[in-house]
């Protein structure tokens, strides 16, 4: 019998090869594959005569199989079988490439469905690689409405629908945790029915309502997360942390810059939240190369000047070392002491020191214990390690991915007085548009940094088609003899490919052989060891290689001031933002810099999109865009920043259901209190 807990490795069906691509999905158990969405539907519930068949259109017809066979193609490189599909009404041939295992599977005779789009012309129409499948009552690939869902390499929709199917009884067992009312009041279906119809619908008003209802949970469910939060938040007590007047103007003094008037605005928001009793739950948003680490170091300089630790975590490894060393440079005129805490560095330095110094991690963790270090800089790892605090109190979180009440309590814990609860400042270069922001993390205080440092010209946009490519090289290597550096950066292909090692290694060994053969080019992607990553790095940093090769997710925060130029593959595969934040990464000097965005597509609706870049300069204006052209999945690229991980099926342009299940929250709270212990507690933090 199979139950919500049965591993997949149980469940009929399913090999060791199919279980391990499962577990790459995150499917762990029957119940896991419940909760599998599918991201989009075929709808094949259309039946139709196959004499009523039109060219172009998606259709399911009912027939029977004749004249199966396996034949080569002319070019001997592909197998391609044929059939014919008859019915009262007609026949119509149907066409499968590189597919042989049909022969096997299906046989002349056979009583079949066939879904897909019918190919050719009036005379001669065909269906090309037609979804099959045996006739009964309780199809699942053809004649109904069919789930399509997010796969991994060589796992294929059929598999997955014949094992979610399997799994499917167990909604029974699964409890709707709202309470009648407001299932009532809200015209919701119950869960069961929800998560039946979201895979497969017994029509399109059922799937509709199903998506409904299960939006609605996963956003009620976030609002009283955030409810969480927040009443945790006003119970706990922190240390206030006195601001530093003189000090902190010396500090302002040394930065080698003025300050922004958003950046003081900022900064000083931040500083009265720390005098507070009360924990700083703040998120400081702000455009790539606002200069967000500036007003991050006032607010650790108060806290070391409080005789306080603080730790700043950053998303890569890559960050936190680029972090040490800023802000070792900014917290000169205090005296105190660093560490660099990463799975595979440990140093530590005085900013009266010269040099940093290497150490083990059991002595470093010792000397943080021991209240020796000022500031820990490292990866969201550094919460899952033994580290012990002596009194933290200020957490940073660079690029912040959620932070939610079990990791505040993992920090509390960690923090070397369980009773208060440290200060917490979030930085993002996300935009989120203020409102949406405010009714999504309702919990959070909000700082935007609006404005760039003066000086800072517009980088130059170019959208670049394939035609074009030779001159945008050319001008490349034209500023890589001006002294200049590049950055190349190549989207994720395959979903398989996550550390995007083949993305990064084509592109590399396509540029190395024959466009840039004479430069010195790196390769970074995210399944180099940090040694590597990190050789890679500084040797970039040290201007002995012009150009490097990288994936998105492993740039995400370069500050090399010397590149001036970037090369963006495949651009219409990323956000809008997201590929704002990419230039931001060229465009840390008073120099002109150059982003070239090069497209294959020649879809005019991302053309359009990507031109939108080459005008416009302002990263929340974007976000905007994205929001109304792509929806929330994609906006700022939500799975690289982790921002939205809590979200699988509600998406940030379901303004209106936000809202009313925001409503909905307060009526929980209120008559429903009960409900809040059972709320399972928000917070992923994703270590690299
Ligand atoms: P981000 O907000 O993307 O984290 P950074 O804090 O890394 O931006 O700052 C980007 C660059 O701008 C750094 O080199 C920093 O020294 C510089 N910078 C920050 N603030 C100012 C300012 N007010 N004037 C001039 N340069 C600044
Ligand atoms: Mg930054």
């Amino acid at each position: 019998m199979l139950s919500l807990n049965t591993p997949i490795e149980n469940i009929g069906g399913v090999g060791k090869t199919v279980a391990v691509k499962l577990k790459r999905l995150g499917v762990f158990t029957a119940g896991d594959l419940i909760y599998w969405y599918p991201f989009r539907y075929d709808d094949f519930s259309n039946l139709k005569k196959i004499d009523d068949l039109e060219v172009g259109e998606v259709a399911t017809v009912k027939g029977k199989i004749e004249l199966l066979e396996n034949r080569r193609s002319y070019k001997k490189k592909m197998i391609i079988t044929e059939c014919f599909l008859t019915d009262e009404s007609g026949s119509i041939k149907a066409i499968w490439f590189g597919q042989p295992f049909i022969t096997k599977l299906l046989q002349n005779n056979d009583e079949v469905y066939f879904s897909g789009k019918v190919e050719g012309d009036l005379f001669d129409s065909y269906f090309k690689n037609p979804s099959y499948e045996k006739v009964s009552n309780d199809t699942a690939h053809t004649a109904r409405i069919v789930p399509i869902y997010p796969l991994t390499v060589g796992l294929t929709q059929k598999q997955l629908r014949f094992l979610i199917k399997q799994a499917l009884p167990l909604v029974k067992q699964i409890a709707d945790w709202l309470p009648e009312k407001v299932i009532k009041n809200h015209q919701l279906i119950n869960l069961t029915d929800a998560l039946a119809n979201i895979h497969f619908p017994g029509n399109k008003q059922k799937m509709e309502q199903a998506v409904r209802k299960l939006k609605f949970n996963e956003l009620l469910q976030l609002h009283l997360q955030n409810y969480l939060i927040s009443k945790d938040l006003k119970e706990s007590i922190s240390t206030p942390l006195e601001f530093h007047e003189k000090k902190t103007k010396e500090i302002v003094k040394n930065l080698g810059f003025t300050l922004t008037d958003a950046q003081r605005k900022c900064a000083w928001q931040i500083l009265l939240d720390m005098e507070k009793p009360r924990p700083m739950n703040r998120l400081l948003e702000g455009d790539v190369g606002s200069g967000k680490t500036a007003v991050a170091a006032l607010a650790v300089a108060n806290c070391i000047l409080n005789k306080s630790q603080a730790v700043v975590l950053a998303p890569t490894e890559i960050l936190a070392s680029q972090h040490f060393q800023s802000f070792r440079e900014l917290l000169k005129p205090v005296e105190c002491c660093l560490a660099l805490l990463t799975s595979g560095k440990q140093m530590i330095i005085n900013t009266t020191d010269e040099e940093p110094e290497k150490i083990s991690k059991a002595k470093l963790l010792k000397l943080i214990a021991a209240g020796e270090i000022d500031l820990v800089i490292g990866t969201h790892a550094l919460i899952q390690e033994k580290v012990e605090f002596k009194n933290l109190g200020l957490v940073i979180i660079d690029e912040q991915h959620r932070f939610g009440v079990d990791q505040r309590k993992a920090i509390r814990e960690k923090s070397g007085d369980a009773a208060t609860t440290p200060h917490l400042l979030s930085m993002t270069a996300t935009p989120i548009p203020r409102t949406l922001a405010l009714t999504i993390y309702g919990n959070l205080d909000l700082s935007i940094i609006d404005e760039l440092p003066p000086g800072r010209k517009k980088p130059e946009t170019k959208l670049v088609e394939p035609q074009q490519r030779k001159q945008a090289y050319d001008f490349i290597k034209n500023q890589i003899k001006q002294g200049r550096q590049g950055l190349v950066i190549c989207p994720l292909i395959e979903e398989s490919d996550k550390l995007g090692v083949k993305a990064a290694t084509e592109e590399y060994q396509k540029l190395s052989a024959e466009v840039f053969s004479d430069l010195k080019i790196g390769l970074l992607h995210g399944k180099l060891k940090p040694k590597v990553k990190e050789e890679v790095m500084n040797k970039f940093h040290q201007g002995k290689l012009d150009l490097l090769v990288t994936t998105s997710v492993v740039e995400v925060g370069v500050n090399v001031p010397n590149a001036n130029v970037m090369i963006i593959e495949s651009a219409e595969r990323f956000g809008l933002a997201q590929l704002h934040q990419f230039r931001g990464r060229v465009n840390r000097s008073s120099r002109q810099s150059y982003c070239f965005l090069f497209t294959e597509s020649s879809a005019e609706k991302s053309i359009r999109r990507l031109k939108t870049l080459v005008g416009c300069f302002d990263g929340f204006k974007l976000a905007e865009e994205d929001l109304k052209i792509r929806g929330s999945g994609n906006l700022i690229g939500s799975k690289q920043t982790g921002f939205f991980t809590t979200l699988k099926i509600a998406k940030l342009t379901d303004v209106e259901l936000i809202e009313e299940t925001k409503k909905a929250s307060q009526i929980i709270v209120e008559e429903f209190p009960e409900i809040l212990e059972t709320i399972k507690l928000a917070g992923d933090v994703h270590p690299e």
